[in-house]
């Protein structure tokens, strides 16, 4: 059975980081601002766990609210969040979310997506999703596979 995915904040440093992991279906909140310790635990409510590279934010959280990211490398990064988190292939959702406003993505017949993406993309895949926020499109193409394979080697 599936875990429901631990709920996120990520601090400004992470915003490559932030896009991955809503694309993994991480519900994650984005603060842009330098990252201060008191407004980073405001903003998880005390039920969403701070993501951040600011040593002097981790030693004032700590665990468990918080997790210290120390590499460089956005797929590192998530490979250290994962690993971090207890978080297994299945638990992930991916194409779940929307990677610019972390809403949740509705199914879409395939002509609502018309127009909207490029004409190959259309022509060549049954499935798309929409975010109701923004209405970006989004389909599963060969760079997500990519992605995920990636991402399935390391579990
Ligand atoms: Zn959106």
């Amino acid at each position: 059975m599936p875990h429901a995915l631990p709920r996120l904040v990520a601090d400004a440093t992470l915003g490559k980081l932030m896009t991955h992991l809503r694309l993994c279906g991480f519900d994650t909140l984005f603060d842009r601002g330098i990252p201060d310790a008191r407004r980073l635990e405001r903003l998880s409510g005390g039920h969403r766990i701070v993501l951040t590279r600011c040593q002097r934010v981790w030693r004032m959280l700590g665990h468990p609210l918080c997790l210290f990211v120390d590499d460089d490398h956005p797929l590192a990064q998530i490979r250290q969040v994962l690993l971090g988190l207890n978080v297994r292939a299945i638990d992930l959702k991916p194409l779940s979310r929307c990677c610019r406003c972390n809403e949740l993505l509705e199914t879409v017949p395939k002509m609502e997506a018309a127009g909207c993406v490029a004409d190959y993309v259309w022509q060549s895949h049954k499935h798309f999703k929409k975010c109701r926020s923004c209405g970006r499109i989004y389909w599963a193409g060969s760079h997500t596979q990519r992605w995920l394979n990636q991402m399935n080697q390391w579990f």
